[in-house]
């Protein structure tokens, strides 16, 4: 399995899946189709499928116009807000993509539908908007302890699992975990990390589940109370 990230508005990542015995290729939140079709014709590859983490614009909004071009199958969260939606997508919902298999969890707390797509084997979880690299996404939607659930099950995966986010935010979620835990060496080595790779404009990510134990302040609260002290000093932090 191939994956590989495509750049898209200021800050999302599309991923792109691809499985070389069977042809297939998966696009993991096509907000946009152009640069997903842009790259896949580059690199040789048609789009089989498409699969949505949850319904929000920046991730779903290429879905129509890769379906249209490419007749790739959708699969998504059940609700009415995914365009296109041919497969609806729920908690032990089974994703394939040649012989590899997939299974999808659903970490409500960024909004209600959300879902992540774990692939086990591979060691390998398409985490969308709930998780980010030292971060995790606002609560549009859902409450303190859903999102606290949410990250304490996706860092419940095993160690070396290589998680997949889809926004490009992990210099502004260093600083704010360097500002709450200033002692953490781990986050100070990780802060400087990640400043020389975004001075080179290489990305960051994916990241994995142990590196997000040691320096991701939200997954490292220990209750959903403090989780939400966390989320309510984020959203309004100034680096
Ligand atoms: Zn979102």
């Amino acid at each position: 399995m191939d994956i590989i990230p495509v750049p898209a508005f200021t800050d999302n990542y599309i991923w792109l899946v691809h499985d070389q015995p069977s042809g297939e290729t998966a696009v993991v939140d096509p907000g946009d189709a152009q640069p997903v079709l842009a790259e896949a014709e580059r690199r040789g590859w048609t789009i089989t499928q498409i699969w949505n983490t949850h319904w929000h614009p920046d991730h779903t909004g290429g879905n129509v116009a890769l379906k249209q071009a490419t007749g790739a199958r959708v699969s998504g969260p059940e609700n009415d807000r995914i365009p296109a939606r041919d497969v609806p997508l729920s908690e032990g919902s089974e994703l394939r993509i040649g012989e590899h298999v997939g299974r999808v969890i659903e970490v409500p707390g960024h909004t209600l539908d959300h879902l992540a797509l774990i692939f086990d084997e591979e060691r390998v979880a398409f985490v969308g908007d709930a998780l980010f690299a030292m971060g995790c996404g606002r609560l549009f939607e859902g409450t303190p302890e859903q999102m606290y659930a949410s990250l304490q099950r996706l860092t419940e995966l095993p160690a070396e699992t290589r998680l997949y986010c889809a926004h490009e935010y992990t210099l502004a979620n260093a600083r704010f975990a360097h500002h709450s835990e200033p002692q953490n060496e781990a986050i100070t080595a990780r802060l400087e990390q990640v400043r020389a790779l975004r001075d080179e404009g290489k990305i960051t990510l994916p990241t994995d589940v142990a590196i997000e134990r040691g320096t991701n302040p939200f997954v490292r609260a220990s209750n959903a109370q403090e989780f939400a002290r966390l989320r309510r000093e984020k959203d309004s932090f100034r680096s």
